[in-house]
């Protein structure tokens, strides 16, 4: 079939994700064919860098040998078979390779397949843990403002990015929101309501959706202590931050903070199948244990809850961390991250540069939301060879981290040039204005 066709066929028959499928009609998006390392290659033949890690959860580049010979093993053992009732080797494997990986606390596994489930299946389980353990008035649950914990009601309801969770409003349960990083605010919040609180639930160190906006260091770990001293959960959603992102295993671990619920997902399969899983304490799961009259059950579980060659993927993807020391490569990168993005933060049209790790998001000043300019940047890196996607006015690069030296350099070469693109086109259609003053990190 010709690229033609099948563009022809996309736009008669898809309704795509996070996307206005009237602006797409026209866009000629690439149909994407084929992956390596860490480029992407469409119909055609072009090839780009994968400069957000196909929506943030590639590792280790694709058809790396070490996953693709996992999951065809797999393929000749079974596919899928359920948890239901029954178990298998390959979670049983994975989960005792995340609980020695995670934060002491964490000793229990329990599997889904999207990073929206894992933040649902954290919430009901704390809400029930509470509704068991004789504190039944802990019912509510605070999260930042401008939080993403995914798409489904429970987690959006967790969320507070207008765009996306505004229209559902009347849909939601209520949370509390407080602002990230400020302590007053937290404080107040802890005190009006730390005893009927369930948990707070928080992206650590890093809100990604939000347009990766980093909390103060040590607000995490005040957090923490906040729900020590008044008997409440804490839920990191490391969905984004998790395996390696922001330079260590899991973002936490850099305030040494353990929560008493982590939702990982994107990356555990280094990219390749969905699956996620929430991990919890001992504490929180011996709450849930009882006679069957006792109706502890968690009553939760999806059909490819832990699917086996996801799972297969997963271990794989844990094992080449080591045999291929990841998290010293990404040290590496990030020493030099920070210098490339130095000319990109003196561009005329960038307000801020934000990064922590390998999660890098560029806000550009003083477009008109009609502009369109992120897109326009990603379209504009596109023509060069790189696919990247903003959040709004908010260009983010996450490379994969196994992303070499050079290519991490083209990358962010690309992404300078396209935003010098961008801003040279809109300067020759406005009127000169005068600059505010810039804050950059
Ligand atoms: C992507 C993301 C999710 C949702 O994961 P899906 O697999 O897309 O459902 C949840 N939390 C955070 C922090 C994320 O970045």
């Amino acid at each position: 079939m010709t690229s033609g066709d099948l563009a022809e066929l996309d736009r008669r028959y898809i309704w795509h994700p996070f996307t206005q499928q009237q602006g797409w009609l026209s866009e000629d998006a690439p149909i994407i064919r084929s992956a390596k390392g860490t480029n992407l290659f469409d119909v055609e033949g072009r090839g780009y860098i994968d400069g957000v890690s196909s929506l943030w959860c590639n590792v280790h580049g694709h058809q790396h040998p070490k996953i693709d010979r996992a999951v065809r093993d797999q393929l000749g053992r079974v596919s899928h078979t359920t948890m239901l009732g029954l178990s298998h080797e390959p979670a049983i494997r994975l989960a005792e390779r995340l609980v020695e990986i995670a934060p002491e606390r964490l000793t229990r596994v329990f599997y889904s397949d999207s990073g929206s489930t894992a933040t649902e299946i954290a919430l009901k389980i704390a809400f029930q843990h509470f509704q068991q353990s004789g504190q039944p008035e802990r019912t509510r649950f605070l999260s930042m403002r401008d939080a993403y914990h995914g798409d489904t009601i429970g987690a959006v309801s967790a969320g507070g990015i207008d765009l996306f969770h505004a229209t559902y409003g009347p849909l939601l349960f209520e949370t509390l929101k407080t602002t990230p990083g400020d302590v007053a605010e937290l404080e107040r919040h802890f005190e009006q309501h730390g005893n009927e609180l369930a948990a707070v639930i928080m992206e650590p160190l890093v809100q990604g959706a939000a347009g990766m906006i980093l909390h103060p260091n040590g607000y995490l770990r005040k957090v923490r202590q906040l729900c020590d001293k008044h008997g409440v959960l804490l839920i990191l959603d490391e969905v984004a931050t998790g395996f390696g992102r922001t330079g260590t295993m899991f973002a936490c671990q850099q305030e040494a903070v353990e929560p008493d619920i982590m939702c990982v997902a994107k990356g555990i399969t280094g990219g390749y199948l969905p699956l996620a899983a929430t991990l919890t304490s001992e504490i929180i799961y011996s709450s849930f244990l009882g006679d069957h009259t006792e109706q502890k059950t968690f009553f939760h579980g999806h059909t490819y809850t832990g699917n086996p060659l996801a799972c297969a993927a997963g271990i794989a993807t844990l094992e080449i961390f080591e045999q291929e020391q990841t998290l010293d490569h990404v040290a590496d990168l990030c020493v030099l991250i920070l210098k490339l993005l130095e000319p990109i933060a003196e561009l005329p049209r960038v307000k801020e540069v934000r990064r922590r790790g390998l999660m890098v998001g560029i806000e550009l000043d003083g477009f008109p939301v009609e502009a369109r300019a992120g897109h326009q940047v990603t379209l504009a890196a596109r023509r060069r060879g790189a696919i990247i996607r903003p959040l709004g006015d908010t260009i983010v690069l996450m490379p994969p981290l196994a992303i070499s030296a050079d290519e991490l350099r083209r990358l962010v070469d690309i992404t300078g040039e396209s935003i010098a693109e961008v801003s040279a086109d809109a300067a020759s259609k406005e009127e000169p204005r005068v600059r505010r003053a810039k804050v950059k990190i």
